[in-house]
């Protein structure tokens, strides 16, 4: 079986995405080779030389210098044909899964996405992913080749070793006629986006921030300064509950940074993060879904008896979310 590990390059190197899927084929035991698309990929061939790959190719001109399906699409087709692999790990990153669903369809693949973990033990390989909004843990094969797996971000270490040089074979492509012409990137401020996969903290509100509190009235104001302070304090990545993002479409007060994105649970996102604290917030989907790949989790609810703060946390402060996360707040500045 050839194995063809798939990657890209950002901003000139490698990203952890593309390191990550490269320690995940090491692993395999398989004889493989590298590609690279994207500015620099020559240059990044040499930052992985020593990872045992028996050849590497790129493709580095100036029509992958920018993400965009059109060219990548082409460039991946030259690059998973040149190699005549059988297996292809590529990262599950914006830019391929936006790409490779179609380079599939041209090299006659089969495609699937979110792989947690790929195995080959006596020539079959099989491959790991999550169903049913992360309930259900399938273990599959396939005998389609090629088959491509895009392997999802933070669950593989990412690759280390030394750079080397990796002699890597530029492959030619014909990019026919571009009708998208990449003209920039607009984007936030890196401190008004409010979700960060790689922080080391997932904080997730709930709908009672928006309640009102003891003394009857709403703190609305409040309860977004105190979050947006720990956010910037403690670079945490925010999570939200439905029922907090649902407010704003039914046109009551809430946290004007708050949108749909930020939801985690059963009809949300699953964030992989070292630690989460859940504040405010009842919910079973946001606590048995939201919170499956986070490793140790704390919640702060005024109701000793809420059952999925208890029943999914390590810790639970019982105790006034306004009050415990304003004093850690102070102790953070
Ligand atoms: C098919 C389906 C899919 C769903 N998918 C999702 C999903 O993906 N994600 C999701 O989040 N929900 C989902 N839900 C909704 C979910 O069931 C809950 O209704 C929702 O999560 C509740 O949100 P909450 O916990 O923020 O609000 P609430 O249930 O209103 O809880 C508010 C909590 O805040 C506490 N509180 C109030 N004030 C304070 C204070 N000062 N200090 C500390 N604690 C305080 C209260 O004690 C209470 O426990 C789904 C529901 C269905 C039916």
């Amino acid at each position: 079986m050839k194995a063809f590990v798939l990657l890209h390059t950002e901003h000139g190197a490698l990203p952890k995405a593309a390191l990550e899927t490269l320690n995940a084929a090491c692993g395999l035991g398989l004889p493989f080779s590298v590609g690279i698309v994207g500015q620099g990929a020559a240059v990044a061939a040499d930052a992985v030389a020593t990872c045992g790959a028996a050849t590497f190719a790129v493709v580095d001109t100036p029509e992958v210098a920018q993400p965009r399906y059109a060219s990548d699409a082409v460039a991946a087709t030259a690059l998973i044909q040149a190699a005549g692999a059988d297996l292809v790990l590529a990262p599950n990153t914006s830019r391929f899964a936006r790409c490779l669903p179609g380079v599939a369809h041209r090299t006659g693949a089969q495609v699937d996405t979110h792989i947690v973990s790929v195995t080959a033990e006596g020539g079959v390989v099989k491959a790991q992913r999550w169903f049913y909004r992360q309930r259900i843990l399938s273990s599959f094969s396939r005998t389609v080749c090629p088959w491509m797996l895009l392997v999802d971000g933070g669950v593989n270490a990412p690759w280390q070793g030394t750079a080397g040089t990796a002699n890597a074979q530029a492959v030619a492509v014909d990019f026919g006629e571009q009708r998208t012409t990449v003209t920039g990137v607009q984007s936030p401020a890196s401190d008004a986006q409010t979700i960060r996969p790689e922080a080391a903290l997932l904080f997730v509100a709930g709908a009672g921030w928006t309640k009102k509190q003891k003394d009857g009235q709403y703190h609305i104001g409040e309860a977004g300064a105190i979050i947006q302070g720990f956010l910037g304090k403690a670079k945490a990545s925010l999570g939200s509950s439905k029922s907090l993002v649902d407010l704003k479409s039914e046109g009551q007060e809430t946290l004007s940074f708050m949108s749909h994105m930020n939801q985690v649970g059963q009809t949300g996102s699953t964030p992989r993060h070292p630690k989460g604290l859940s504040t405010c917030c009842h919910g079973e989907e946001p606590h048995a879904v939201g919170w499956r790949f986070i490793n140790e989790r704390r919640a702060i609810n005024l109701d000793p008896n809420c059952g999925w703060a208890q029943g999914k946390a390590d810790v639970v402060y019982v105790g006034d979310a306004f009050e415990i996360m304003g004093k850690v707040n102070t102790l953070l500045a």
